[in-house]
C-alpha cells in the first residue's frame, strides 16, 4: 500500500546517511580534540534569530542579506531568520548574556546547520553546516595567528587535500570607507569597462568587484589602489605582527590584497583557505577580524576575530574511503530465548562492551553469517539450555556461564 506519491527533502538539502557518519563523527572528535584542547568552550546559539541581527551585523548591502537568507515570519508578524552564518548569534549571546564581564578573550567554538538560499550544485548547498570558532574581548595579534593556525591544524589532521591559505588586511572601518570612495572614483572613471553586476554595485558596496572573473573587471582593478597600502601605521603594525606569527610557525600562505570576504563586519585581518580538491566551490573556510561587531549590535566595544569552515567541503576535500562504524566486540545470537538476550545484551553494554543483539529472526546459521559482516570478535550464542561463547576469528566454541566470563574473555581473549 503506498500512501501517495513519494516525498524527497528539498532543493539543496542532504541526508547523512549510514556510511557517511563515522568521517562526520570523527570530524567532530578531531574538532572537540584540537578546540577544546586549545581552551575554546562549545558553545551553541539558537537555528533562527531575529531578522534584524543579521540585516544589522552582516551588513544589508552583502549578498547574504539582499539574496541568501532564509526569511520567515512567525505567527505574531514578526521577522525570523533561519541563521546564514554564526559570528553574529554568538556576538549577540555575548551581550545578552554580559560575557564582557568573564576574563576576556571568551573563546569559543561551535558546530551546526547554517542556511543559504542558493543554487545548489556539488559543495553549495541550502542548508550545510559549519565548524566555527570565536573568540570576543582581545585585539592582541596573536589571538588572529592562534585560530588562524587551529583552523590550518584541523583542516591538515582532517585530510583536506591541496590546501591553500590567503591572507590580507582589510584596516579600520574607517580606513575601508576613505578607501571604498577612493575606488569608487577608480571604477566610475573606467565604468563601460566593468560588468554589469559590478557597475551595479559601485555605490554600495565597491570592494566586491574584486570578486568578479570578468576580464573587463579584472584589467580595470589590476591598476586600481590597493586596500592594503591605505593601512593607518597601527593596522599594518598589526597585520604585520600577525604575519610574523605565522612565519615562525612554519605555515604557508600568500599575501592577497584583492582578497575581500562577503561579509561587512570584517577589520583588519581576513584570510580564507581553498582546497584546489574541490573544482569550482573552492572555499573550504575562511574568517577575520570584527573589531565593530559587538558594539554594532548594541554591545560595549569589543574586539572580535573568528572563522567558520563548512563541513561537507571538508569531507569533500578529504575524499578518501568511506570509513566503517566500529565493529561490535559481541553479537548476540538466539533463536528461542529472546528475554535472555536482550538482558545478557544489555549486562554486557553495562560493563562497558559494544554489543548487538539479533532483531531480524535469522536462523542461528544466518545470525553468525550476519556477526561475520558486521565483523564482531565474538559471538555469544544464547538458548535455554545455556550460553556459549565463539571467538569468531578462530572458530573456536566453549560454554560460558555469566555475563562476567564473556567480559572476561573479551578482555584478554
Ligand atoms: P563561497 O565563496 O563558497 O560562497 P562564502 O564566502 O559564502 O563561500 P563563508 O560565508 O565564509 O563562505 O562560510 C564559511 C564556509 O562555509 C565556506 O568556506 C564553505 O566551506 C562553507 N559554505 C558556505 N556556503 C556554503 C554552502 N551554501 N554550502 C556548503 N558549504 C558552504
Ligand atoms: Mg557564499
Amino acid at each position: 500500500m503506498s500512501g501517495g506519491p513519494r516525498l524527497q527533502a528539498p532543493r539543496g538539502t542532504f541526508d547523512v546517511l549510514p556510511g557517511d557518519s563515522p568521517a562526520r563523527l570523527s570530524l567532530f572528535n578531531l574538532c572537540q580534540g584540537r578546540l577544546g584542547g586549545a581552551g575554546l568552550q562549545y558553545t551553541e546559539t539558537p537555528i533562527f534569530e531575529d531578522t534584524e541581527l543579521f540585516a544589522r551585523g552582516v551588513g544589508e548591502a552583502t549578498d547574504i542579506v539582499q539574496k541568501e537568507m532564509f526569511t520567515l515570519e512567525d505567527r505574531a508578524g514578526r521577522s525570523l531568520t533561519l541563521r546564514p552564518e554564526g559570528t553574529a548569534g554568538v556576538c549577540r549571546a555575548y551581550v545578552e548574556h554580559g560575557m564582557h564581564k568573564l576574563p576576556q578573550p571568551v573563546r569559543l567554538w561551535y558546530w551546526g546547520p547554517f542556511f543559504r538560499h542558493e543554487a545548489p550544485q556539488a559543495g553549495r548547498y541550502r542548508q550545510f553546516n559549519q565548524i566555527g570558532a570565536e573568540a570576543l574581548g582581545s585585539d592582541d595579534p596573536s589571538v588572529d595567528a592562534e585560530l588562524i593556525l587551529l583552523l590550518a591544524e584541523l583542516l591538515a589532521e582532517a585530510g583536506v587535500r591541496e590546501l591553500r591559505l590567503r591572507l590580507s588586511s582589510l584596516g579600520t572601518a574607517e580606513a575601508r570607507r576613505d578607501y571604498a570612495d577612493e575606488l569608487r572614483a577608480h571604477l566610475l572613471a573606467r565604468e563601460d569597462e566593468l560588468s554589469p553586476e559590478v557597475r551595479a554595485r559601485i555605490e554600495a558596496n565597491p570592494l566586491r568587484a574584486f570578486d568578479s572573473a570578468h576580464a573587463g573587471t579584472r584589467a580595470v582593478l589590476a591598476d586600481a589602489p590597493r586596500l592594503l597600502d591605505r593601512l593607518t601605521p597601527e593596522d599594518a603594525e598589526h597585520f604585520a605582527e600577525v604575519r610574523a606569527l605565522l612565519d615562525e610557525a612554519g605555515l604557508d600562505y600568500e599575501v592577497d590584497p584583492s582578497l575581500v570576504r562577503g561579509l561587512d563586519y570584517y577589520t583588519r585581518t581576513v584570510f580564507e583557505f581553498t582546497s584546489d580538491a574541490l573544482g569550482a566551490q573552492s572555499g573550504v573556510g575562511g574568517g577575520g577580524r570584527y573589531d565593530g561587531l559587538v558594539e554594532q549590535l548594541g554591545g560595549p566595544p569589543t574586539a572580535g576575530v573568528g572563522w567558520a569552515a563548512g563541513v561537507e567541503r571538508i569531507l569533500l576535500a578529504a575524499g578518501g574511503e568511506p570509513r566503517r562504524q566500529a565493529p561490535p566486540a559481541v553479537f548476540v545470537a538466539w533463536e528461542d530465548s529472546r528475554r535472555t538476550a536482550f538482558d545478557l545484551t544489555r549486562r554486557l553494554r553495562q560493563d562497558g562492551l559494544t554489543v548487538q543483539m539479533e532483531q531480524a529472526g535469522r536462523s542461528l546459521k544466518g545470525q553468525l553469517k550476519h556477526a561475520d559482516r558486521l565483523r564482531a570478535r565474538f559471538a555469544a550464542v544464547v538458548d535455554d539450555d545455556g550460553l556459549e561463547l565463539r571467538d569468531l576469528r578462530t572458530g573456536e566454541a566453549r560454554p560460558v556461564k555469566t555475563a562476567a566470563d564473556i567480559v572476561d574473555a573479551v578482555r584478554s581473549p
